[in-house]
């Protein structure tokens, strides 16, 4: 048995540490040329995450939200019109989507995946908006306004069926933004294409944060946005930069929402160890999976990885009837979770103006009420997640459910 030391929901010191030579060298590197803002290292990054993301352009910006925001209003999204996206995403998804100038609309999710539903996306297309006859627009008949857009968000590292999405885009003419800002490297296999695609090479767009806890994280805040196409990007270039190419030449109002060039090169280091801490998460996960179905059988449901898509496992999400029992018991032993997330997004107070009620997405409230993020990351220890998963058999136990006990741990 194992003793019951401490399980943290998240590490950020462990990976730090180990590069903590590459990383100084990064800080000195900038202080002796001053090169705070822009120049080779911001390049450097922007460079090489593209090549990550198999996309042509990739441009560093201050966070994940500035990226989604930035990749709205680059891609023509304007104000009064209306963006398709889930419910049950951090509220970045939707602030970006208003920010904009946009109203969000909601569609649920498929309940194995957590993603958007495309079924329900191509019904409310079908059936919830109508082509206006003389601007042959689409428009929302819940709220009058014009769809424009598409934002689906690729959930704790699992891409969303791109392929269908794409397809109802092209048929309705809309624009797509990957919220990939969870799927760093994560792939799906395109049937039209017959090959495997990358998170961010997809869509329109694609928004990526660099949030310290997601899977590429910057020492502070950092985002980056990915397109095939030159023109979003030079846009996304001046909207970061209070809308301008050259120096004091405003050509729009923009923002300061430029990617730090120590951030940028905090990254770069970083970014040469994500494959191979991606490949950890998936054996991790692979291996909780393991775990579980030797000692708790069914009691607990796992997450479902689609036969189409390679997930990155940012987040290592069950789902339990009494997640909340279920949630103080590991805290007991020292065992750090979260919900990723607990309120869906119609529900929330913010959004009380756009006239959502409990019921209206069944899918996504169901997964609120039941969803249990547990610790996920590269340098989780077998040890670790023995302990985790002995601790959830032993409170299911105790809380009456019938588990399969092979006595046997599966090594790792
Ligand atoms: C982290 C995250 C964001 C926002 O990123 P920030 O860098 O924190 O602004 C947006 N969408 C999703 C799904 C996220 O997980």
């Amino acid at each position: 048995m194992t003793q019951h030391g401490k399980t943290p929901f998240l590490d950020l010191v462990t990976p730090h540490l180990e590069l903590e030579e590459e990383l100084v060298a990064v800080f000195r590197a900038a202080l002796k040329t001053a090169g705070f803002i822009g120049g080779p290292m911001l390049e450097g990054f922007e460079r090489e995450f593209a090549q990550f993301c198999d996309s042509p352009h990739c441009v560093g910006v201050a966070s994940g939200t500035d990226a989604l925001r930035f990749a709205l209003m680059a891609a023509g999204v304007g104000h009064g019109e209306c963006v398709i996206t889930v419910p049950n995403t951090f509220i970045a998804t939707t602030e970006a989507i208003s920010q904009a100038g946009a109203f969000p609309e909601f569609v649920d999710v498929d309940e194995a995946t957590s993603n958007m539903d495309v079924q329900k996306l191509a019904a409310y297309l079908e059936l919830e908006c109508e082509l206006h006859p003389q601007s042959k627009r689409l428009i929302s008949k819940r709220s009058g306004h014009p769809v424009s857009a598409i934002v689906p968000v690729h959930l704790y590292g699992q891409m969303a069926d791109m392929d269908v999405i794409l397809e109802l885009a092209q048929k309705y003419n809309l624009v797509v933004v990957e919220d990939a800002c969870q799927a760093h490297g994560a792939e799906y296999f395109s049937r039209a294409e017959n090959r495997w695609r990358k998170a961010g090479s997809m869509g329109h767009a694609a928004a990526f944060s660099f949030y310290p806890g997601k899977n590429l994280g910057a020492c502070g805040e950092a985002g980056a946005v990915t397109t095939a196409c030159e023109q979003l990007a030079r846009k996304v270039r001046m909207l970061r930069d209070h809308g301008q190419a050259e120096k004091y030449y405003h050509d729009v109002e923009g923002y300061n929402g430029r990617l730090d060039a120590v951030q940028a090169g905090i990254m770069r280091v970083k970014l040469a160890s994500l494959a191979d801490w991606n490949e950890q998460r998936r054996a991790k996960a692979a291996y909780y999976a393991e775990l579980f179905e030797a000692r708790v059988g069914d009691a607990v449901i796992l997450p479902f990885e689609a036969p189409q898509c390679k997930a990155v496992y940012h987040l290592y999400v069950i789902r339990t009837e009494d997640r909340e029992q279920m949630k103080t018991d590991l805290a007991g032993a020292n065992i750090g979770t979260g919900i990723h997330y607990p309120v869906p997004l119609h529900l929330q107070k913010a959004y009380r103006g756009l006239g959502y009620r409990e019921g209206d997405f069944p899918v996504a409230e169901k997964l609120a009420a039941q969803i249990l993020s547990l610790p996920m990351y590269p340098n989780l220890t077998s040890e670790q997640q023995i302990d985790v998963v002995e601790r959830i058999a032993e409170h299911l136990k105790a809380s009456g459910r019938s588990l399969v006990t092979k006595d046997a741990v599966p090594a790792a």
